[in-house]
């Protein structure tokens, strides 16, 4: 399951102690490289790469255990008291009951005694049944769902092959996830944008399904496949985003949306929550699904191949992949930025944006986000809200 692919649905991290490299701590293991939706934004099948062609459909058992085993090891090696492990695709639901349960178990085992481990699975939700739920609670694994929004919003991407929409689906798995025996087991909804949907109806839809969290994030683009525009706006997607954080402050944010903590916890000095804010480093790492370690599976969209290292759990270490050209890049803060972003009063919240998102053909990475005029809007936005909830803070305690 994607975002329109996987969504950095994953929490930021810090580096490892004691370490010669920053430390991963998130590790986002594709067990199925194939979907049951052809959903028309996939940046997995529908963008620049299609290296899922020549991948196998399911993570075998070697591989699967050469992948625990590589964790265990960088989990010992930089002393890490917790790592995340993501299982994620295409759609992870796919590999079936049997082999995600000795899947679940092998991560378990292997990392018994070293850290805790939080497993967790991203969904489309279709195929999420009674025994699926079983087996997350059995194994602690918590579970997020790709909703789009109301129905009119979700199928106008999320579809089967034969163009029938999967909203129905995706709702059956969120209300299953919320019966009482399973509760606790869903982490959040991953809602990608679409200005074209009503940014209202599209956050109620959310809310009313009652998730401990909601992450927005925008659909994978670059500057040579840019992202729709409405003709109307020049910004739509902080316009809608905006829209609904106004909504959000009104009603004194009922539910944590990834997106707007993270640009508030920036502003206030703290660290970033998304890969999509702040000056983040290359912090997780993507094993596919014959072992093949990868960088951040956003490059997707930028090129074929974009996200290879060229290393697999058969070959080399975590710190081996850390030290790769592409990721080491990634670590070196705002100088990794281009000009305009370095000189961008925005730039320590921005952060440029996705990375993935500032690809160009002739330049490469070096460029502001294809989303700049967006993010600066929003952060704007957020900058003058954040003013005014430290002036009522003070005010309060004034007044206390
Ligand atoms: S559910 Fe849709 S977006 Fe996610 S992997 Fe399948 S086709 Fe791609
Ligand atoms: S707002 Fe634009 S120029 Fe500023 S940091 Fe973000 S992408 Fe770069």
């Amino acid at each position: 399951m994607t975002q329109a692919g996987p969504s950095r649905s994953i929490p930021a991290s810090e580096p490892g102690v004691g370490s010669p490299e920053p430390a991963f701590r998130q590790f986002v293991v594709k067990v199925h490289s194939r979907c049951d939706l052809a959903c028309d934004h996939c940046y997995v099948y529908e963008h620049a790469d299609h290296s899922w062609r020549d991948r196998p459909r399911v993570m075998a058992r070697d591989v699967v255990a050469r992948t625990a085993g590589r964790i265990a090891e960088h989990a010992a090696t930089h002393g890490l008291d917790t790592v995340h492990v993501i299982l994620h695709g295409g759609e992870p639901l796919l590999a079936g009951h049997v082999r995600l349960r000795w899947m679940a178990e092998e991560f378990r085992s292997a990392l018994d005694g070293h850290c805790r481990l939080d497993l967790r699975i991203q969904t489309n939700g279709v195929r999420l049944d009674e025994h699926f739920c079983e087996l997350f609670r059995e194994y602690g694994m918590r579970v997020g769902v790709s909703v789009d929004g109301d129905r009119t919003a979700h199928d106008r991407h999320r579809r089967f092959a034969d163009g029938r929409g999967s909203h129905d689906r995706a709702l059956r798995a969120v209300r299953l996830l919320q019966q009482p025996g399973h509760r606790g087991l869903l982490a959040g909804l991953l809602c990608t944008i679409d200005p074209e949907n009503d940014p209202l109806r599209t956050y109620s839809a959310l809310l009313e399904l009652d998730p401990p969290r909601i992450d927005f994030l925008l659909p994978h683009a670059t500057w040579d496949t840019p992202p729709a525009r409405l003709e109307a706006s020049a910004t739509p997607y902080a316009d809608w985003l905006i829209t609904i954080a106004d909504y959000w402050f009104a009603t004194e944010c009922p539910v944590p949306v990834r997106l707007f903590d993270s640009l508030l916890s920036l502003m206030a000095g703290g660290p970033s929550l998304v890969e999509s804010t702040g000056i983040s480093s290359a912090d997780h790492v993507v094993i596919e699904t014959d072992g093949a370690f990868e960088q951040t599976d956003s490059l997707k969209t930028a090129y074929h191949r974009a996200a290879a290292t060229g290393m697999t759990v058969f070959s080399h270490s975590l710190d081996e992949v850390a030290d790769h050209p592409g990721l080491r890049e990634r670590r070196r803060g705002i100088a990794d930025l281009c000009s305009t972003c370095r000189s961008c009063p925005e730039v320590k919240v921005c952060g440029g944006g996705l990375y993935a998102h500032r690809f160009r053909r002739q330049s490469g990475f070096d460029n502001p986000s294809v989303y700049c005029r967006d993010l600066m809007k929003l952060t704007s936005y957020f900058r003058d809200r954040f003013r005014l909830l430290k002036q009522t803070r003070q005010t309060g305690r004034k007044g206390a």
